[in-house]
């Protein structure tokens, strides 16, 4: 059986456990989380979230790409929420992938892609540099609560990066 069928079965068998009644869809807690999609990162124990509290925005490397910010963009401008939390974390898959490789398998298979894999060497540099692109994006509304974690699945520790200092640049 494929994955998906017995994820089929048991979503029927919760329904009373999933369904979510009035809970609004703006985020009780105002807050927007990109993480990797890694699958040691367990969010919501983690960060000691709830079912309806935040945005939860994953993708490979918890990058901050063009979609990461439409997503953010939707997330304040439409949603209400006016704080950024990025989470990567030590052992990335991206973490000395090799660029090159990656666009040269694709091309084997005739695809020039518009993206970037996003493969890096140093979690922490990337990181920074995410946090201030997006401190430095307009399309979203408050740039002032942007802080950026790395949790290591090997001990469990979640680390703060660049202290949340800096406001938005522009
Ligand atoms: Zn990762």
């Amino acid at each position: 059986m494929r994955n998906a069928d017995e994820m089929l079965e048991i979503a029927a068998a919760r329904t009373s456990e999933l369904a979510a009644p009035g809970l609004s869809p703006r985020p009780r807690r105002r807050v927007a989380v990109l993480a990797c999609m890694d699958t040691r990162l367990d969010l919501f124990p983690m960060l000691g979230l709830q079912r309806g509290d935040a945005h939860i925005i994953r993708n490979a490397g918890g990058l901050v790409t063009d979609d990461a910010i439409r997503s953010l963009s939707a997330s304040q401008r439409l949603l209400g929420t006016e704080e950024i939390v990025v989470v990567m974390h030590d052992g990335c898959g991206l973490h000395g992938a090799s660029e090159d490789e990656f666009a040269q398998a694709l091309a084997l298979d005739g695809v020039l892609p518009t993206w970037r894999l996003g493969a890096f060497e140093d979690v922490e540099a990337t990181l920074v540099h995410s946090l201030a692109r997006l401190r430095s994006s307009r399309e979203l509304r408050t740039r002032e609560y942007i802080r950026g974690f790395v949790f290591n699945p090997e001990t469990g520790a979640l680390r703060e990066v660049d202290g949340g200092a800096g406001g938005p640049s522009a």
